[in-house]
Parts: structure tokens; sequence; C-alpha cells
């Protein structure tokens, strides 16, 4: 799985729920379920998908993989080291390793900033950190990002609102680009672009990522972009990781009812390759009070009596460890599905 390449980043049973107070005497009175027991592993220079309907919480995922929400229970190792236990000092150090591109960079570029000083501030919070100790060699630096990010230089002295979405998000890369990380969390950054954007921002992550070793976490919605630039991918539904398999694996054999939903919506360009589209019924249950079971058998057109009551384990399917599927009856959907389409051709 792992070419020999370093282990980055480690989660183990990571739970972030919310707590939800109410009443006269606003006591607690339940949790969102926003994460609920997730695992994987991360290494470096690779590039994890992490795939969900809205409200799956991978967004959540993401924050509290930088420790930008500390977890319920569990844990989140960066470098062999838990975020949790390490002294504040340490933390806010490894926050230099470990930044975020948001989805809409309006939202997450201050407006009153100019662009210059925008890339300027990294470089200010994490003073001493890096060689770049005058305002001099910090311009200098923040030219060459500019220009690594196909900004002109002219950009150093405008403001946000004087750019389009495309280039905003090519200022929100530089930001996170700016103190040479080794992971970025990147939380649907092409989601908000038109699609004829989407590919050159796409192509510029990939580019960063070569000339970087840059490890990303790439949060979607839909599995038509990730498919671009995951290596691996994790599928969520309801806090809980469903499906995980190298990309391949994923788009050519998936095993969860649920991915193959997923994957079954992408567009497909070629019309001879025509394929039937699952509709999946309803909409995503509540995380306050997700379903027993497997968190899917309300709305999964392959639900038994056993799935309301046990909860799927993540397991290794196909005898590959690389690829694990949480559903009861997987292959024998599977294999099912398959049966079916030899038929129709
Ligand atoms: Fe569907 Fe049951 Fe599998 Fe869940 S465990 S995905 S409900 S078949």
């Amino acid at each position: 799985m792992n070419d020999g390449k370093k282990l980055l980043l480690s989660v183990k049973n990571l739970k972030k729920y919310f707590p939800l107070h109410g009443g006269i005497f606003y006591r607690h009175v339940g949790d969102v379920h926003a994460v609920d027991g997730v695992s994987f592993d991360v290494y470096q220079g690779e590039t994890l998908g992490v795939v969900g309907e809205s409200g799956c919480g991978k967004s959540t995922l993401g924050k509290a993989l930088l420790h930008l929400y500390p977890p319920t229970a569990g844990k989140v190792e960066f470098e062999g080291l838990d975020l949790e236990e390490i002294p504040v000092r340490q933390l806010r150090e490894m926050r230099k390793e470990m930044q975020m591109i948001f989805q809409d960079p309006m939202e997450s570029l201050n407006p009153r900033m100019s662009v210059g000083s925008i890339l300027e501030e990294p470089f200010i919070i994490h003073k001493g950190e890096h060689e770049f100790g005058t305002a001099e060699k910090r311009k200098a630096e923040i030219l060459r990002i500019l220009e690594e990010v196909g900004l002109p230089a002219s950009a150093f002295d405008r403001y946000p609102h004087e750019f389009s979405g495309g280039q905003r998000q090519r200022i929100g890369i530089a930001r996170a680009i700016a103190l040479k990380p080794k992971l970025v969390v990147c939380d649907e950054p092409v989601s908000a672009l038109d699609v004829s954007v989407q590919s050159q921002v796409l192509n510029l992550m990939v580019r960063l990522q070569k000339e970087m070793n840059l490890t990303y976490i790439f949060i979607a919605h839909n599995l038509s972009v990730v498919k671009y630039i995951a290596d691996r991918i994790c599928v969520m539904y309801l806090g809980r990781v469903v499906e995980d398999a190298p990309s391949q694996a994923m788009y050519e054999k998936p095993m969860h009812p649920y991915t193959q939903a997923l994957i079954s919506a992408i567009p497909e360009p070629d019309p001879a390759l025509k394929k039937e589209k699952q509709v999946l019924e309803g909409d995503v249950p509540s995380p306050i009070k997700p379903p027993p079971g497997c968190h899917f058998h309300p709305r999964c057109p392959h639900a038994r009596e056993q799935c309301k009551k046990d909860t799927p384990a993540l397991r290794p399917t196909g005898g590959d460890e690389n690829h694990r599927v949480a559903c009861h009856f997987a292959e024998e959907i599977f294999e099912a599905a398959s049966h079916l389409q030899a038929l129709e051709t």
C-alpha cells in the first residue's frame, strides 16, 4: 500500500460530536455525530480523496485532522506525534506543516487586506521558524510564490475582490503553500468554480504536489473530481467511512451500495458506454439520531433485518488489505450485480 513511503498522518477511531443544549435549563439533550469512528493512514506524497454527500461529516473531519476541532475520542498522529498530547507551543509550530485550502476563497481571504499582506501573514505568525526574517526577503519570496501559482507580480498590491474566482483560489493556494507545508487539507477547493476553471486549478495543484512533495487530503462531494486527483479514496456516509480503496479499485470494483450509487451518478462522456443511474431514495438521515446498525439501511436497496441491528465493520474485501468495505453483504451484492450485467450484455 505504501510502496516504502513515509507514514505522515494516522487517524485512529476519530470521533467528533457537537453537543446540543435545549430546554429552560439549557441541558445537554443530544449530540451531532459529525465524525463517528474514522480510521485511516496517509502516506507522504499521496492524495487521499474523501467523498460524500453534504452533511456526511467530511468537512468536520478535515478540520479535526488539523486539530482545529479537538477530537471527542480517538486520535490523530502527525509524523508519529499525537496532536492531543503535544504541548500547545509544539502544536502551534506544527501548524506550519499542516495547511488548509477552503471552498470559498472570498470567505477565507480578508477583503481589507492586499494580496501581499495576506501572503505575508503566515510568515509573520510563524516568525523565527523560516529564513524570511526581513520584509524585503518576505516580499521576494511572496513574488516567487505568486509566479509559482500563475499570478502576476502586480497582484501583490491588489485586493481579493479585484480577482476572478479561479484567481482567488490561486491566492488561497499560495497562502497554503507559503510555508512549504507537508500536508494540505483541501476542502472542496474547486466546487465553487466554473467547470472550465476547475481543471486549471486541479492542474496547478497536481504540479505543486509533484514539485513540493505535498500530501493532500482532498474533500469533495462527488467522485468525478477526485477521480482526477486521488490515489486513494474514502467514501463517507453519516460520519463513518463505508469504503476505502485505491482509486482504480474504487471505480472498477465498488463494493458498497452507496459507492455504487455515487459512481453511477458520474456523467459518462462516451454515449456508447451508457450506464444505468442508481437513484438513492430519501435524504441523508439526521446526524443527531443516526439510524441504528448500518447507517445506510433506510436508503439501501439491499437492506435486510441484520442491517437494522448490526453495525458493519470496515473490513478488507476480495483478499485485498487495501480495499475495505463496511457492508455485511458486499460480496454477495457485487456478485449478483456482475451476474446481471453479464446477462444483459
Ligand atoms: Fe445495505 Fe445492509 Fe450493506 Fe448497509 S450492511 S450497505 S444496509 S446491505
